[in-house]
């Protein structure tokens, strides 16, 4: 069984027919990269996973370590060990790195707790762990996140999912806007991520920077998905990318 299966979902926004008879697999352990162009499907997939709305889920079946997640709420999906890194980063410009890496915590002890079983829901990362991985975080415990640049911001949002402690983390166009130079600081801390057990998804334009760290790659286009293969393949298929990733 894979971690996450994907399996022939439909998905909507309103009347427009966006995913169509969509699967894909994740195994445990993988750094997996779904690769598409702008507006192809890849960010409406990963909030299907993430249990967002809208999309609109009509038909077809998500599972995480077996268990339906279509229909659960998205509180729900993250504490069964899914995380969500969006593309927007959403982090706490106002408040310090500290406070934006403490605001996890308390998300995950609040009321959203009561009532469930408490033995399936993952205890948060220490901090001196995360501030280990990321060191540049550690330096600016308290500076206003706000004033990060754009790839210490986007460490940031990794972070703070990884409080969480999810056995998959999806990364949403990770890269975007960033220097090459910061690209590599954030794939090095994939790959910190990636050694320590955690299973990633990684959603990508840049498709020869996936292709780098990913192991395996799926590509969307137009809501479906058109190629799977090891990255070795990809990589060497110019057609393939040629015609889908337009690279
Ligand atoms: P990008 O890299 O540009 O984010 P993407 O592959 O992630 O591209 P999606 O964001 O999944 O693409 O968008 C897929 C399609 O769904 C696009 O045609 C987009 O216009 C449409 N779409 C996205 N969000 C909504 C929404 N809230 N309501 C209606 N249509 C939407």
């Amino acid at each position: 069984m894979s971690l996450l299966e994907v399996d022939r979902i439909d998905a909507y926004y309103g009347q427009s027919h966006i995913l169509r008879d969509l699967s894909l697999e994740i195994e445990d352990g993988e750094v997996c990269a779904l690769l598409g162009r702008n507006g192809a499907g890849k960010t409406t997939t990963l909030r299907c996973v993430a249990g967002a709305t809208p999309p609109d889920v009509r038909s077809g079946e998500i599972r995480f370590d077996g268990d339906e997640v279509v229909g659960r709420e998205t509180e729900d999906v993250s504490i069964s060990g899914i995380g969500l890194v969006p593309e927007e980063r959403r982090i706490f410009p106002n408040l310090t790195v500290e406070e934006n890496l403490h605001l996890a915590e308390v998300s995950r002890n609040s009321s959203n707790l009561i009532g469930r079983n408490l033995s399936q829901v993952s205890e948060t990362r220490p901090l001196r762990e995360i501030y280990d991985a990321f060191p540049r975080l550690d330096d600016r415990q308290n500076q206003m996140a706000g004033t990060l640049s754009g790839g210490e911001q986007q460490m940031l949002a990794i972070a703070r999912a990884l409080r969480q402690n999810p056995r998959l983390l999806m990364l949403d166009e990770p890269y975007e806007g960033l220097a090459p130079q910061i690209i590599e600081d954030v794939e090095d801390a994939i790959r910190r991520i990636s050694e320590e057990g955690t299973t990633v998804l990684l959603v990508e334009q840049n498709a020869a920077a996936a292709i780098k760290i990913a192991e395996r790659c799926y590509i969307v286009d137009q809501g479906e998905i058109v190629y799977e293969g090891p990255s070795e393949e990809l990589r060497a298929d110019e057609e393939t990318r040629q015609r889908y990733l337009g690279v």
